[in-house]
């Protein structure tokens, strides 16, 4: 099938490459991710108009990252495959008011009702 081996050429030239550029790659992910992090930091909450800061959504990111390893863990034993999306569930540091932030979103943060 010429579509196959197109497919190969890809993957031949393409693997060495990205291997290459790894060293570029990664920190303009790493740089995207704090960017990304310093933003949902300025948020201010909706009830008390404070900032949530960064050490809040560093917490909530590093809980969703235990929460995932944990889920994973219990899903690969059962044969079941895994879909990754981490769910970062965000305190106001001033008010105690919820908020969450989905990792597959561009969005920002999501007000939680109390319940
Ligand atoms: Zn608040």
């Amino acid at each position: 099938m010429r579509s196959d081996w197109a497919f190969r050429i890809l993957l031949i030239a393409g693997l060495p490459l990205f291997v290459l550029l790894l060293p570029v790659l990664l920190p303009i992910a790493l740089a995207g991710d704090a960017v990304s992090e310093r933003r949902l930091a300025r948020t201010r909450c909706g009830a008390c108009g404070r900032e949530i800061g960064l050490a809040e959504i560093r917490r909530a990111k590093r809980e969703a990252a235990a929460q995932s390893r944990r889920t994973v863990q219990g899903m690969i034993p059962r044969g079941l495959r895994p879909r990754m999306v981490a769910i970062w569930r965000i305190r106001c540091p001033g008010c105690g008011a919820a908020y969450r932030y989905r990792s597959d979103s561009a969005g920002g943060l999501e007000a939680v009702e109390a319940t």
